[in-house]
């Protein structure tokens, strides 16, 4: 995450709810946003037919599956699979999200913890800039449910909300660095974040991070030896703006950033992303752009690259960097945070952001994420791309491929399946439904080729 999804969606405050009822989580982001006041007019309808309150109602599947609908009227196109019955028969939604479970294995690009042991005082282990990101994740924390907000971004919660509450499969955790504005820590430390893999091994993939290379070469080329073999990290998610006087660097530098990549091709580590778009607080927004994966991908062609958030709203420039450059099969995204603030609020940007990536840079390369725990339980998130698609008007006026049960599969888990070498048997929920079988949930992972 990192954007102040507070100040975005406005109807947000004084609404405590509860992390675990993530049908009213999800109703909570679709009815603050600028539809609210219409949605919220439509499931007054809703409600009095099947009379119950609206504020009864948006604690259920059928009030979930209501907002839903109540989008598709306003907007006058189909984003999501809904019926009319589902947000007035009290069953009708509950039975079709559950037998939705059946299909997916769900591996979570992007999840994080971001309470630290010590915690955060201004001044004495944090800058205000450092405070001013603390206080976002807080109040983001809050309005998902966390009634501690930051404080409740647990190893704990990570478990319950994720692992337990949720649909996921495989959590990929990723690291906070940011040292500069931390007391000279990270803010969330290497040994914090690995009582998340000892508790968890077989649910969790651990990614390191925390590396400035502003702050020396040879330091850093020194912590990636130690998160490596120390730690046992399976890949990198960094972060190419940062505190120093330099303000930022770029992954095709030649000095400070290739070093790095040299010394992963020894270690071992092969997955390599890094934060993109979303340029928030008092970051440099030109360090957000993607431009410099575009090197890389050709100069080190045994590694994956990942571009986190999409690169939103700079999607078109990875989208770019394989439309024109088709033979290129190492430039992976993920939809964490881009997915959640788009479609409650901008569904027609989510159909877009979507559509462009999967058009360009090939439904074998977009991946699932929901900055998780940053948004408490990620199980919203997941209703709703189940029954997200891509309305037809724009599949027509721009080329976009349909947004497919068996185009979700892979963006749920199968290409990341791929990219981290996982075991898709290990899905949680088995199959459902007849329709979904021999798709991937035996066996080994599917080696799916570009
Ligand atoms: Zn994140």
């Amino acid at each position: 995450m990192e954007f102040n999804f507070i100040k975005h969606l406005k109807g947000l405050d004084n609404l405590p709810t509860e992390p675990m009822n993530h049908y009213e989580q999800g109703s909570r982001f679709f009815t603050g946003g600028h539809l609210g006041p219409q949605i919220n007019d439509k499931l007054e309808g809703y409600a009095a037919k099947g009379r119950w309150s609206r504020r009864e109602m948006l604690k259920t599947a059928t009030g979930f599956a209501a907002v839903m609908l109540a989008v598709n009227e306003i907007t006058g196109m189909k984003f999501f699979d809904v019926d009319k019955a589902e947000a007035v028969e009290r069953d009708a939604a509950e039975e079709k999200f559950i037998l939705a479970k059946g299909g997916n294995f769900v591996v979570d690009q992007h999840t994080h913890i971001c309470w630290r042991n010590d915690g955060y005082v201004e001044g004495v282990n944090t800058t205000k800039q450092g405070m001013w990101f603390v206080d976002l994740l807080d109040g983001l924390g809050k309005a998902m449910g966390f009634e501690n907000g930051i404080r409740d971004m647990t190893v704990e919660n990570f478990g319950k909300v994720i692992l337990e509450e949720s649909d996921t499969d495989i959590a990929i955790f990723n690291p906070f660095g940011f040292r500069e504005d931390y007391g000279g820590k990270d803010m969330v430390p290497i040994e914090e974040q690995a009582e998340i893999k000892q508790r968890w091994p077989d649910r969790t993939i651990m990614m390191g991070g925390g590396l400035t290379p502003n702050q020396g070469v040879g330091e850093t080329l020194d912590r990636l030896q130690m998160f490596v073999e120390d730690y046992k990290i399976e890949g990198l998610k960094l972060y190419t703006f940062d505190s120093t006087p330099k303000k930022g660097w770029w992954l095709d530098d030649l000095e400070r950033a290739y070093p790095i990549w040299e010394k992963c091709q020894k270690l071992g580590i092969k997955n390599v992303g890094c934060h993109k778009g979303i340029p928030f607080g008092q970051f440099m927004a030109r360090y957000a752009h993607a431009e410099d994966f575009d090197r890389v991908c050709d100069d080190f062609l045994d590694m994956n690259w990942i571009v986190f958030h999409s690169a939103w709203p700079y999607h078109e420039e990875i989208a770019a960097l394989k439309m024109f450059k088709p033979q290129r099969k190492n430039l992976y995204s993920e939809l964490g945070s881009t997915f959640a603030a788009t479609v409650t609020n901008r569904p027609i940007d989510c159909a877009h952001v979507i559509g462009t990536l999967l058009r360009d840079l090939g439904e074998d390369y977009l991946m699932w994420g929901t900055d998780s725990t940053l948004w408490a339980n990620p199980q919203w998130q997941i209703d709703a791309l189940r029954r997200f698609q891509i309305p037809n008007e724009l599949v027509e006026g721009h080329g976009y491929p349909q947004l497919t049960d068996e185009v979700k599969k892979k963006i749920f888990g199968l290409n990341a399946a791929r990219l981290w070498g996982l075991d898709t048997s290990t899905a949680r929920v088995k199959l459902a439904d007849d329709k979904f079988a021999g798709i991937a949930l035996n066996g080994k992972p599917q080696n799916i080729t570009a």
